[in-house]
């Protein structure tokens, strides 16, 4: 049953403001760049379909299966960590892709390292940042049917890499993620068809750095919740 003690701090910036005015309809926000601000490594017609259609089908589905009930004003990682069936896959799978998008940056902008503490922890945890990249993609690529890879700071602030079906989300174990990638096969058909790989070594490319970095700040110092 939901537990308020359970809520661990806001990881997503998106979801704080992700509501009309007034109201307790989530709203699809506006795309955080252009269409084809990803290209070649996201092609400008799967950011449409994957953002456009199907991230703002779960914001439909989420909205009209809450209303009225106990969940409507709720902000959309309590949904999700409070709720089963139609509203839980729906709820997580908003938390999810807005998770992902805003940790996505343009291409044109240039590839970015992690660096500073994050660097430190990877290092750490995986030997090498070569290493940690080695790990995740073997996970993405290796996770049967659909779900999620994810970066996640454990209790005391170690770093791991799991992997979640369909629409899980590892909050729901109490733990913070601060990097996912989704390997359902929508988020990577129309560019490569059936080479998962290929996705995965293209996601690499345009990964915000920064915004992971600011995740793990965010979760220190750690206390468990
Ligand atoms: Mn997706």
């Amino acid at each position: 049953m939901y537990n308020a003690k359970q809520i661990p701090p806001v990881l997503l910036k998106s979801a704080e403001i992700n509501r009309k005015n007034g109201e307790n309809d989530f709203v699809l926000l506006p795309l955080f760049f252009a269409e084809e601000a990803l290209e070649p490594y996201i092609g400008r017609k799967t950011v449409e379909f994957h953002y456009g259609k199907h991230l703002a089908g779960y914001i439909d589905n989420t909205n009209k299966l809450k209303k009225g009930s106990d969940f409507d004003r709720m902000k959309i990682e309590e949904i999700m960590l409070a709720s089963d069936g139609k509203l839980f896959n729906n709820a997580a799978q908003v938390f999810n892709h807005y998770f992902q998008f805003e940790a996505l940056k343009p291409a044109g902008q240039g590839a970015s390292t992690p660096s500073g503490e994050l660097k430190n922890r990877l290092e750490k945890a995986f030997g090498t940042l070569e290493g940690f990249q080695t790990k995740f993609s073997e996970a993405a690529v290796g996770l049967f049917g659909s779900g999620y890879v994810w970066l996640i700071a454990g209790k005391n602030g170690e770093l791991e890499i799991v992997q979640t079906k369909n629409a899980e989300n590892p909050m729901m174990e109490g733990k913070k993620p601060i990097l996912n990638l989704d390997v359902w096969e929508h988020a990577y058909y129309l560019d490569v068809q059936n080479l998962r790989a290929k996705y995965v070594e293209n996601f690499w490319h345009i990964v915000d750095w920064e915004k992971i970095n600011e995740r793990l700040a965010r979760c220190t110092p750690f206390k468990p919740f």
